[in-house]
């Protein structure tokens, strides 16, 4: 029988005492924030070094200065009362430190870039146990692997750094209707989506229930000219409601279902699907989701090698929910037009060639980075670097 230790910190200097305790005996110390990993990174683990008894979140002028235990519930709040935002991720029990380590896309983020693009520092402890700032100018390979390659790679993060942008009222507009042609109001949302001011953010769901298209429409600006392009491209009238002057938390508070534990596949797309696949797909969807997140915007602004995170050319990523057989065959009809891209944030144990999928160019370069800091591979985990 397997005897896993849980570790829970509260003190950098736990976190420290844990790392060398770990190494000494050879076990495997695997951290954990918000436990929400798509993979099942703690089995193997003997050591589970839980990181949410450090949770502080303070903000001086635009930077904040948040613990790497923080969950998101607590840490837009936090920033909303000093009037400042973070482009981060929905789900409020996610933790900050793993959504920031594999990128954060967000609603906001197609104006704000990704989470880890407004990450301008990091405490971390590493493998043989020292503690280590890095930034631009201190450990900057480290500082670089940090933004975008996922959790879990390279040390204990404790202390994030961001900058943070000025919290300013959101509008929702949302819709829940079934259009007379999925097909064209896909067809129509994949080539406008990600090409829509920087401001808009436009999802699209699909078959939230057999038969029943979903789409969510948000705009940072109200804007009713939105929905009336997106209805003109469909071919149909678009039924939304509008819900101007909500703040970061109440967006995303609005935004909060059950967590449920569903199957989930997913791929970017440099490309529209083409109509045979598009066809097939929808086809093939009852019995599931289809879930279209809109990139562009300022999160293709930045280089694919300026962060880790490799994907800045792609349009979308598409998720694939449902139940495991419906998921794989879906994900195989869209995989045809796919640009081959996963997002680090929603591994997949499913893909032959993992660590190219999520890194693309900069897998030579995080292979570096991990011989240097963690060179006997203390960090590690199945599709690892
Ligand atoms: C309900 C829900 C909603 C989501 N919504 C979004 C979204 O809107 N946008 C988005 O981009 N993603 C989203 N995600 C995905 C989410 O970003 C990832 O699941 C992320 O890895 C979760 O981080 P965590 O801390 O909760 O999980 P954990 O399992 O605790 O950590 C994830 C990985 O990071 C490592 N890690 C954790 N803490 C540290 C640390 N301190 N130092 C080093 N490594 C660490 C872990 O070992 C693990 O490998 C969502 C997930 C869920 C379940």
């Amino acid at each position: 029988m397997i005897t896993r230790q849980v570790v829970r910190c509260r003190s950098v200097a736990e976190v420290v005492a844990a790392i060398k305790h770990a190494r000494q005996s050879g076990a495997r110390l695997v951290p954990r924030g918000g436990g929400h990993c798509f993979t099942d990174r703690l089995s193997g683990a003997d050591v589970v070094l839980d990181m949410t008894g450090l949770r502080s979140i303070s903000v001086v002028g635009d930077v904040a200065t948040i613990e790497a235990g923080a969950v998101l519930g607590e840490v837009y709040p936090a920033l909303d009362a000093a009037g400042r935002a973070l482009p981060a991720g929905c789900g409020p029990t996610v933790g900050i430190t793993g959504l920031t380590l594999g990128g954060g896309i967000g609603l906001i983020g197609r104006a704000h870039g990704l989470t880890c693009d407004r990450l301008i520092g990091a405490q971390v402890v590493l493998a043989d146990g020292t503690i280590a700032d890095c930034d631009a100018t201190r450990e900057p390979d480290l500082f670089w692997a940090l933004r975008g390659a996922g959790g879990g790679h390279f040390a204990v993060v404790t202390k994030l750094h961001f900058k943070t942008v000025p919290a300013t009222p959101i509008t929702r507009i949302s819709a829940q209707w079934a259009p007379p042609d999925p097909e064209l109001l896909a067809a129509a949302w994949q080539a406008w989506a990600p090409e829509i001011p920087d401001n808009l953010t436009v999802n699209l769901t699909i078959g939230v229930r057999a038969g029943l298209v979903g789409a969510s429409l948000l705009a940072v600006e109200p804007t009713r000219e939105l929905v009336r392009e997106l209805s003109d491209l469909a071919g149909h009238e678009i039924p939304f409601d509008l819900r101007g002057g909500m703040s970061l938390p109440e967006l995303k508070g609005s935004f909060n279902e059950p967590v449920q534990q569903h199957h989930t596949r997913s791929e970017f797309f440099a490309r529209s699907l083409s109509d045979r696949v598009l066809t097939e797909l929808l086809d093939h969807q009852p019995g599931g989701r289809l879930s279209f997140t809109a990139m562009g915007g300022a999160y293709n602004r930045v280089g694919p090698d300026a962060t880790a995170f490799a994907h800045r050319n792609e349009r979308f990523l598409l998720e694939h929910v449902g139940t495991p057989g419906w998921v794989d065959t879906s994900w195989a009809i869209a995989h045809e037009d796919g640009s081959g891209r996963v997002y680090p944030n929603f591994p997949d144990p499913a893909l032959a060639n993992g660590p190219p999928a999520y890194h693309g160019e900069n897998l030579d370069r995080l292979r570096a980075v991990k011989q240097l800091y963690d060179p006997d591979r203390f960090f590690d985990f199945p599709q690892a670097l």
